[in-house]
């Protein structure tokens, strides 16, 4: 029996295995462009066959990462290594990382073909051998059939098509990719999303990928590093960031999150209460060190969130919190409810199980929120 892709993905987690030696490290990198410093005192490990996702805003620093292992920048202090070998002298071409570029910097009077073998004929490699990786990368990407036409003859998805194969025939080590997707329409990014995570499956390359696209990071990355200002505020699969986001930065930054500020009333334990202006009391089950009077915040995601309307009794052992709804926002497979409650607005999510309401919940009607405590995630940073 063959094992499938996906079960070979969920076992995967080299970054647990202490005896493992990671395929790039960034030790101590710091970039600055005169007074601007766009990469500060860094330290990160990529994994051989790691899918890795750069996350942040825009000016965090993701693009000048990329740029420091690929060699059009060196850091102003720290390492950057790759199979424990130091890069810095090392040129650019010299590297076995490659860069993909968005599908608009293919050649446009050049064939699918040539586009593909541009890199190999450079490198003066014997035309057989150029003809040979170039026909099999093309049947990878499922172009053989399109090996003569222009990129001006291709959709959007073929064009990115072409121009990962155009990378990947080097062979690198590394490929870096930056907002690789960010051309196509969102329907095709979808599945390009996981055609991605096949075609870097079979070949076992260590991808590095760059977007300010945090459903397109959760859905194909091993890893996440959701970055602020040149720093990483953390590094972790997709449902770790989403479940148990290290500070509010990160739980603010992917998806949504229900935030109230309180502070330490007592710890007992691994439990301790939580004194809040607007939920009142919150008991939080937490392994960090708590002193009495400290400030933190209670986070939780809307999904975890019932909306209870007046009649419906409120199940045991939740925190409830009344309010007004202030807005309704349907999408189709979701429905998102903003509550006013006291000092703050927080959101509530259900899914649209049923096709028909006979009494959808309306704007300014009186609710009740009711959340499971182990829904909550306590945040002190
Ligand atoms: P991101 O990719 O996350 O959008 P960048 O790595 O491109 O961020 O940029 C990080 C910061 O460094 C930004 O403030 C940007 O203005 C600055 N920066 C990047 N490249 C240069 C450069 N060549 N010269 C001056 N400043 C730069």
């Amino acid at each position: 029996m063959t094992t499938s892709p996906g079960a070979v993905r969920s076992a995967f987690a080299p970054w647990d295995d202490p005896a493992l030696e990671p395929l790039v490290v960034y030790d101590g990198v710091t970039k600055r462009y005169g007074a601007e410093t766009a990469v500060d005192d860094l330290t990160l490990k990529i994994y051989e066959r790691e899918f890795f996702a750069l996350l942040g805003p825009s000016g965090c620093g993701k693009s000048t990462l990329m740029r420091l292992l690929a060699g059009f920048e060196t850091p102003t202090a720290g390492r950057v290594l790759l199979g424990g070998r130091d890069l810095a002298g090392v040129p650019a071409h010299r590297r076995p990382v490659n860069m993909m570029f968005q599908s608009y910097a293919l050649f446009p009077h050049m064939t699918v073909e040539k586009n593909v073998a541009f890199g190999l004929t450079m490198e003066k490699l014997p035309k057989d051998e150029i003809r040979e990786r170039v026909a099999a990368m093309l049947k990878l990407v499922k172009l053989d059939s399109y090996a003569g036409r222009k990129p001006h003859q291709l959709s959007g998805g073929q064009r990115q098509r072409v121009a990962l194969a155009r990378a990947l025939v080097k062979r690198p080590q590394v490929l870096l990719l930056d907002e690789p997707l960010g051309a196509l329409d969102r329907k095709l990014r979808e599945e390009t999303q996981f055609e991605l995570i096949a075609l870097q499956q079979r070949l076992g390359v260590t991808f590095v990928v760059v977007t300010h696209d945090q459903d397109e990071a959760m859905t194909m990355a091993t890893r996440i590093a959701v970055m602020d200002k040149g720093r990483v505020a953390q590094v972790a699969p997709p449902p770790v960031i989403y479940e148990a986001p290290a500070t509010r930065y990160v739980a603010g930054f992917i998806g949504d999150i229900n935030l109230i500020e309180g502070k330490v009333a007592a710890v007992a334990g691994a439990c301790a209460a939580i004194e809040t202006e607007i939920a009142g009391r919150v008991e939080i089950e937490t392994a960090e060190s708590l002193s009495v009077g400290q400030a933190v915040a209670v986070a939780w995601r809307p999904e975890k969130t019932r909306i209870l309307r007046a009649a419906e009794p409120v199940p045991a052992g939740r925190l409830v919190i009344s309010g007004i709804v202030h807005d309704i926002g349907y999408l189709g497979d979701w429905t998102t409810y903003g509550v006013e409650a006291g000092a703050g607005k927080l959101r509530a999510a259900v899914a649209n199980a049923a096709r028909s309401v006979e009494q959808p919940i309306a704007w300014g009607e009186v609710v009740r929120l009711a959340v499971a405590p182990d829904a909550f995630v306590l945040l002190t940073r």
